[in-house]
Order: structure tokens, then C-alpha cells, then sequence
């Protein structure tokens, strides 16, 4: 289906085409008309299913086609989204989208100066891409109208949720027109998700795409069992796989994250950091360096990483297995995006193993298991080797060589796990030694469909 099809006009399907899309997304070709025809829409999507494209396309052109209520340039159109990180990456987006047109955008957020932002906004910003924190701060200070507001867009709602910021939200949303159209997306459809779209929306349409569960297809999954102390150690073991060329590193914890990347400089690896310590400025530096290829790998928190849309990343690592199943959907969403092909690793020790039964069990499927060819997995912890706490830990057996053989499962203690046969990653493709070994176990669980186009696959499972 063409892009044209949708009700898009000239200038804005031919931003599209610059940007290189050939076609719609599933969620694009859903949300696109129902956002033209006026209605409040909830989308249900992940990241990487072209979700901003899907609001902002439509918004950008009943922006275009008429003028604001009161004849004067002001803010027309509002997208709260949780992080600095996603307000940028949406304006990039809608800069994109807007090239041919005369439409105004501007950004809301905390951590720099707010005079460009209030003068943004006393300039006529149409189009406006805030977080809450910042927005409310300037709300009441006064710089900010919402007397001609037609669209409020809630973005990453679920997070906005996770991280506190219902009470704000509902300030936001107050202070704005009762006639205005309201668009909420999420990647999941939760009960508290439920309440807010009651609260704020009139006779919402639904559109969803692809299951609550459903990592992108395109990801290949693995997981590496490993003793806590060793986890550093075998970062640095996969990194000098080449392959992994645009590396994503999850860490729990900030302090944590700025440890791995201490490591990983100390190895001459270029390194960047992204959590909430780090400045808004360190922020966006490190992300930039990340986007042009200078920097190979970033290590983030899941907070900060929330949303990241760059194009092209390898590997995502959970270097810290996350807690919530949601989570991990989330950061494996990074990589295999809008069809590439990327893999994601996530390293287990001990402690990991009832999460790592319950993603399993949430996801559907079971994770092969990997063993990383010349590695020792028990060799004592280097001096200064990150392991979060100071709690006497208890450690796999690893006295198995480590020959890629099938581990038993009473030495993982994840007994559960029945892991899908995983196609060789981009890692484990080629023979070099250093490369991970393809060792993942065999498994009678349905196998990844990751030969589909992301957008194709999904778009069968898409449901109304
Ligand atoms: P999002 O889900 O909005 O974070 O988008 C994920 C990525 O998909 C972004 O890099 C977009 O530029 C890209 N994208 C959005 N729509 C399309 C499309 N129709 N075709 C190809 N890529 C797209």
C-alpha cells in the first residue's frame, strides 16, 4: 500500500520518500486514517513499528491544511513522551516529516536552559515535543498557551506510568481544551493504561500491533550462562568479535554502568555512557558519538536507553538480566529494528535464572543457551570487576570446559527453559576463534521466524 493511499498530501509523502520509506508500517497504515478522520485513537506498539511516524505524519498534515482556531501561531499540537532521549528523537523525527512544510517544532526538557525554550514557544512553536517535568515547570511560570491546542499525543504512556508521572500528566492534560484530540500509545495495554484512556479520551479507537509479548521477529536471542564475577570478563571476551560493531549494553544500575564502560575504555574500546548522573549535554554527546559510528558501544540504564531509536545497532546486551519480562521486549526493541537484523545477548548468573524462566514463559519460547568459545568461565574475578554488591554469591559450576558443549540444566538451576534453536547469530556466523561459539541448545519450542521482514511479520498478527 502505497504512502498516498493514506490521505497524506504531496509535501509530506515526498519528506517520506526522501526519508527513504517505501511503504507504510502495519501500525501506520491503521493509525494514519484514523488520525485524519479526527477520532482519539489508542495505539498498542512497540518502539521500532514506525509508532512516531503514526502520529506525527497525520498530525503534520491536518497542521498544514489549516490554519490555528485563533488565526495567530501557537502551539497546536503537544507529544508528552517520558525521556530527554525520546523528545529529541521524536523532534528528529518530526524535523524529518516537516522538511517541506512551514510548520513549527520546538523541545521541552529538562537539564539545559530554559530561555531558548520559552523563546521557542513566545516565537509560535505549532508543534511541540516536551517531558512532563520541564513542561509543567514553564507552565507555571506562565510561558506557556494552550488556548489553540488540537492534539495532545502521550507517548510511551505505559513508562510514563512506570515512572511516576500519572500526576503530572493529569496537570498537562487539565490545563488543555476539552475539543481536542487525544492520542495515547503504548507498548502494552495494561489496566492502569485502561483508566488513563478513560480519563482522557472521548470514544477512543484501539489499534494494535503485534502481540503484548512479542519481541521484533528480526531479533536473534541468546543467552550466556555465567558466574557474576565473570560477566565483565566476557563482555570484554564478545567484544573482540568485530561483528559486534554497534553494541548496546543494558546496566542495572547507573554506578554499575559507569563501570563496564571504565572497563571497556581501559581496553581501548570506544565507550559512551547513558544514564540520568550523566548531563544532558554528556547525554547527547554520547548518544551522537553512538548514531555516527564513533562510538561502539553505549551502556545505558533502562530509564535513559527508554525509546532510543538508532539506526543500525548490532547487539543489544543485557549485560544485567532485567527483572521485569517487559523490560526485556523493551531493550531487545533496539536492535532488529524497522527490518534490520541485529542479536540480543543477555548474560544469566545464578540469581537470574527464575527471571529468565518467566521471560520465557512470557515471551512464549525458550532462549538457546551459548558458551563463548576461549573463554574461561572460571578464572578469579580481576581486581575491580563489576558485581554490583557486596552479597556472598553463589556461583554456576563451571568447571566444564568450555568446549560449546550442552550444559546439564541441574548445574543453571533453570530447569524450565526448553530454548528454541536459534539461528546463528551475525556473531557466530564466519569462523574466527574469538567469535562466540553457535552452541545453542536444541530445543522442541516453536522456532523464531527471524528470516521475515519485521514489518511482514507482524503485520499477520496484527490485530484490529
Ligand atoms: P519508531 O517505532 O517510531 O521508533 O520507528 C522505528 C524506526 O522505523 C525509525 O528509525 C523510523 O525512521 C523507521 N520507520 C518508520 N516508518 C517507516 C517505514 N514506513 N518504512 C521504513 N522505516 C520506517
Amino acid at each position: 500500500m502505497p504512502f498516498t493511499s493514506l490521505g497524506l498530501g504531496p509535501k509530506i509523502t515526498k519528506a517520506i520518500k526522501e526519508a527513504g520509506y517505501t511503504e507504510p508500517t502495519p501500525i501506520q497504515v491503521k493509525a494514519i486514517p484514523a488520525i485524519l478522520r479526527g477520532v482519539d485513537l489508542i495505539g498498542i506498539a512497540q518502539t521500532g513499528t514506525g509508532k512516531t511516524a503514526a502520529f506525527v505524519l497525520p498530525m503534520l498534515e491536518m497542521l498544514s491544511k489549516a490554519g490555528s482556531r485563533s488565526g495567530r501561531r501557537a502551539m497546536r499540537a503537544l507529544v508528552v513522551a517520558p525521556t530527554r532521549e525520546l523528545v529529541v528523537q521524536i523532534d528528529e523525527n518530526v524535523r524529518k516529516y516537516a522538511r517541506h512544510l512551514h510548520t513549527r517544532a520546538a523541545t521541552i526538557y529538562g537539564g539545559v536552559g530554559e530561555q531558548p525554550q520559552i523563546a521557542a514557544l513566545r516565537n509560535g512553536a505549532e508543534l511541540v515535543v516536551a517531558t512532563p517535568g520541564r513542561l509543567i515547570d514553564l507552565m507555571q511560570q506562565g510561558h506557556v498557551r494552550f488556548d489553540d491546542l488540537e492534539f495532545v499525543v502521550l507517548d510511551e504512556a505505559d513508562r510514563m506510568l512506570d515512572m511516576g508521572f500519572l500526576p503530572q500528566i493529569r496537570q498537562i492534560v487539565r490545563a488543555l481544551p476539552k475539543e481536542r484530540q487525544t492520542l495515547l500509545f503504548s507498548a502494552t495495554l495494561s489496566k492502569e493504561i485502561e483508566m488513563v484512556t478513560k480519563e482522557f479520551q472521548k470514544d477512543p479507537e484501539t489499534v494494535q500491533i503485534g502481540r503484548r509479548a512479542n519481541p521484533a521477529e528480526t531479533v536473534t536471542q541468546f543467552v550466556y550462562e555465567v558466574p557474576k564475577a565473570r560477566k565483565l570478563a566476557l563482555l570484554t571476551h564478545l567484544l573482540e568479535d568485530k561483528t559486534l560493531d554497534s553494541v548496546l549494553v543494558f546496566s542495572r544500575t547507573k554506578h554499575g554502568a559507569d563501570k563496564i564502560a571504565r572497563k571497556l575504555i581501559a581496553s581501548k574500546i570506544p565507550t559512551g555512557t547513558l544514564h540520568s548522573n550523566r548531563s544532558q549535554n554528556q547525554r547527547l554527546t554520547a548518544l551522537r558519538g553512538f548514531k555516527s559510528g564513533e562510538v561502539r558501544v553505549l551502556v545505558a540504564t533502562d530509564i535513559a536507553a527508554r525509546g532510543i531509536d538508532v539506526e543500525g545497532i548490532s547487539h543489544v546486551i543485557n549485560f544485567d538480566f532485567p527483572p521485569q519480562p517487559e523490560d526485556y521486549v523493551h531493550r531487545i526493541g533496539r536492535t532488529g529494528r524497522a527490518k534490520a537484523v541485529g542479536d540480543a545477548i543477555s548474560f544469566v548468573t545464578s540469581e537470574d535464572t527464575a527471571n529468565l524462566r518467566a521471560l520465557e514463559k512470557f515471551i512464549g519460547r525458550g532462549i538457546p543457551r551459548k558458551r563463548a568459545e576461549d573463554f574461561d568461565y572460571n578464572a578469579p574475578a580481576e581486581i575491580g570487576a563489576v558485581t554490583f554488591d557486596d552479597r556472598p554469591r553463589r556461583q554456576f559450576n563451571s568447571s566444564r570446559p568450555s568446549s560449546g558443549r550442552p550444559q546439564s540444566r541441574s548445574s543453571y538451576g533453570s530447569g524450565s527453559s526448553r530454548p528454541s534453536q536459534g539461528r546463528p547469530s551475525s556473531a557466530s556466523r564466519g569462523s574466527s576463534s574469538s567469535r562466540p561459539s553457535s552452541s545453542a541448545r536444541p530445543s522442541s519450542a516453536r522456532p523464531s521466524s527471524t528470516s521475515r521482514p519485521a514489518f511482514a511479520s507482524r503485520s499477520r498478527r496484527s490485530r484490529p
